[in-house]
């Protein structure tokens, strides 16, 4: 198996700190393996590589700027696989009018290039991390101009290049109704034991609205979410932990409403707590440990289910990577000896 890590185009690092990798959370363990998969002439025959590994069950995650992950101190038992965000790429095709990009474009990158030609991806403005990271967590922002405005990934993927490490080859998914949920997508859902899929082109088709107009909206957009990002990078917070969009539906409010209206639902537990600033969210401080935070989200979950009777456990939308791989919130929790 050894020899297989070693078949990479650039050296695999062993016991690899992922502390590094992490945008929040302060306390993170480290990788057994570590590898940097970049967008060179060497990428097809790197997942080659990973087709093999997959075939021999040697386990592994690709991620893309880890801004809906959490580490947990235990690290990851297996390869941990970065998407280099270098030699990014879009292209326009003026027949079809759509954008084809690769994964590893970051999220602003498209939304920058394309408003100033005049299409609309202004809806995605100020959701962190890459392309690829966005479209199989079917990232969103709810429209600040108007609700019947929101807008999804899903609302502007046309097609999706994947590398299926099953066949060893690429394929091409085109989305149909059932492809994308509420912060969830088939590739989400067919990668969460084992990664089968890598994500590595997408095709993109937006509204063309004229530049002024997109820049209206980016404009709106980046007006209401600034202060609140600003709290976030500079306290280290991660993004929504639970999906609001659940919690909207079942009741009536997002996770700040909750906060607000029933401020007994936060603690913090030596650092682990909900931000009381900007849009409120979850944050850690360096000395915070896994067990601290579970017995945050113990809390936090007991109480919405005793005030809304709803159970938040469900819709956790950030990835809690262990050891073993991503894990649910209560298997966190159970892990870190809750009583
Ligand atoms: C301050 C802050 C604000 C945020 N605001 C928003 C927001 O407005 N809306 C929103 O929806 N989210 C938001 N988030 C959450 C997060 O930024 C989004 O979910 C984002 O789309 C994740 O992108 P990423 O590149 O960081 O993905 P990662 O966290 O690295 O990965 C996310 C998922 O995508 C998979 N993945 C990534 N690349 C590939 C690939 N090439 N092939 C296969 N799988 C891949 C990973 O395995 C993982 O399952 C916010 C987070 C923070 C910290």
């Amino acid at each position: 198996m050894q020899e297989l890590l070693d078949s990479f185009s650039r050296k695999v690092e062993y016991d690899y700190d992922l502390q590094n990798k992490h945008l929040y959370k302060k306390k993170a363990g480290k990788a057994k393996e570590y590898y940097q998969l970049a967008f060179d002439e060497n990428l097809d025959e790197d997942l080659k590589v990973l087709h093999k590994m997959y075939k021999n069950d040697m386990p592994f995650r690709i991620y893309g700027l880890h801004t809906n992950l959490y580490i947990t101190s235990n690290g990851y038992d297996g390869l941990f696989i970065d998407v280099d965000i270098k030699n990014s790429k879009i292209k326009f095709n003026q027949e079809t009018e759509e954008f084809i990009v690769t994964s590893n474009l970051t999220v602003s990158a498209l939304v920058n290039y394309t408003k100033e030609m005049g299409y609309d991806f202004s809806p995605l403005t100020g959701i962190p991390g890459v392309v690829g990271g966005g479209v199989v967590g079917n990232s969103s922002y709810p429209s600040v101009i108007d609700k019947d405005y929101s807008k999804h990934f899903s609302d502007f993927v046309k097609k999706i290049v994947v590398y299926d490490f099953e066949i060893g080859n690429f394929i091409e998914l085109i989305p149909d109704d059932n492809f994308f949920g509420i912060r969830d997508s088939f590739l989400k859902q067919a990668n969460k034991i084992k990664t089968k899929y890598f994500v590595k082109e997408i095709v993109l088709k937006a509204d063309y609205i004229g530049k002024e107009e997109v820049n209206r909206f980016y404009n709106i957009q980046i007006e209401h979410r600034k202060e609140a990002l600003k709290i976030d990078y500079a306290e280290g917070n991660a993004g929504s932990f639970f999906a609001n969009r659940h919690i909207r539906n079942h009741v009536g409010k997002a996770m700040k409403g909750l906060l607000l209206e029933n401020p007994s639902i936060n603690i913090n537990v030596n650092g682990a707590t909900f931000s009381p600033d900007g849009n409120m969210q979850f944050r850690t401080e360096s000395n915070t440990t896994d067990k601290d935070v579970a017995k945050f989200f113990q809390h936090v979950t007991n109480k919405v289910k005793e005030i809304y009777d709803f159970d938040l456990c469900k819709y956790k939308e950030v990835n809690i990577l262990d050891r073993d791989g991503e894990i649910d919130l209560n298997t966190f929790i159970d892990r870190n000896f809750c009583e």
